[in-house]
């Protein structure tokens, strides 16, 4: 089968690999969606951050590896254990595996794992293939095509989220005012949790034009920067991360916009160091928390989640062909970020 594998920074190839059986417990999925993210185009640029070079703790995998962590298709195949009537069905892959055993696991934060292995990015192949092989027990089903890039994204935004209320902070978000920076793919589905879910009142700010009218063509309500007030948002939401080409931070911008005694939730990914005033935090009681991919909890909420989104993710979408995916996948990626939201690579 086709696969791009990576083996290290500006070092992807499109190779020709055997395609994988489905042991006892797995099952075999024809990938049909899988959506590039800034995070892979992080690892490509100047990574590896979190693939891992060495043969990972759980799985005993290292590089080369399959990268893409937000991908679903179709069950073709299944493992002796598996029920085959999941065959033909249509699935999102739930990207975390966990050792199960640890302090963090036992206590409901497997996304803190001793052995944190994740579907194309840390320990484990993931999308970027004709098919891939996961555990029954990483699939999610999902009726709209469009969503199997989104599934990951809104769990992410789920567990932000989670993080927030586990501050026994205000419970009653009804009405509060939230600020998303990134309108990236992550962005879009932790504001859509954010207004739909947690019914707050979310706006959304990203320094790209083309994000802007996107997030505004679904509803989103967006800030330009110079539109945001300081010290007015009871949360803002680090979406965005460090550029690795600007390097602008969003995070100490955000520092600003919240209110005394507010949040900063940080999701996106620094490599780089920044620097800010402590005080500036402690004059004010402000807060950063952060945010790490998802929990088990999450995956439990998220049917009601999905039900409540009212975002069309179809309109997002770009395709490109798997045969494709360097120049028009990585590349465009890389420098024509004025051009797309999400890039899917369909296999
Ligand atoms: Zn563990």
């Amino acid at each position: 089968m086709l696969a791009l594998r990576f083996y290290d920074k500006r070092d992807i190839k499109l190779e020709d690999i055997p395609k994988p059986k489905p042991k006892k417990d797995e099952v075999l999925i024809k990938v049909t969606q899988a959506g590039i993210s800034q995070t892979q185009i992080n690892e490509f640029i100047e990574g590896p951050f979190f693939i891992n070079k060495e043969p990972h703790p759980l799985t005993g995998k290292a590089i080369p590896l399959i990268p893409c962590q937000e991908y679903g298709g179709i069950i073709e195949d299944v493992g002796k254990n598996v029920d085959r009537s999941l065959i033909g069905k249509q699935v999102a892959v739930l990207p975390l595996v966990t050792c199960g055993k640890c302090e963090y696991c036992k206590n409901g934060k497997e996304n803190l794992c001793e052995k944190f292995a994740y579907h194309g990015l840390v320990g484990l192949d993931g999308g970027f293939a004709e098919y891939s092989v996961v555990n029954v027990k990483n699939i999610f089903p999902v009726e709209k095509k469009e969503l199997l890039t989104f599934i990951e994204p809104i769990l992410v935004g789920l567990n932000t989220f989670n993080i927030y209320k586990s501050q026994n902070r205000d419970f009653d978000l009804y009405k509060k005012k939230v600020l998303i920076l990134g309108a990236g793919p992550v962005g879009i589905s932790i504001g859509a949790i954010w207004r739909d879910y947690v019914k707050a009142d979310v706006y959304i700010n990203d320094i790209l034009n083309y994000r802007m009218k996107k997030a505004e063509e679904l509803g989103l309500k967006t800030l330009k920067k110079e539109e945001i007030k300081e010290n007015s948002f009871e949360i803002v939401i680090d979406a965005a991360g460090m550029d690795p080409i600007s390097t602008q931070s969003a995070i100490i911008e955000g520092i600003d916009y919240i209110k005394k005694g507010g949040f900063l939730i940080s999701v996106g990914s620094y490599f780089h160091p920044v620097s800010f005033i402590p005080s500036h935090l402690t004059f004010n009681e402000k807060n950063i928390i952060s945010s790490m991919a998802y929990s088990l909890k999450q995956v439990n909420e998220l049917p009601d989640a999905l039900k409540s989104l009212k975002v069309n993710f179809q309109t997002l979408i770009q395709e490109v062909e798997l045969k494709n995916i360097i120049k028009e996948g990585y590349y465009r990626a890389e420098v024509e970020k004025e051009s797309f939201v999400r890039i899917v690579v369909k296999c």
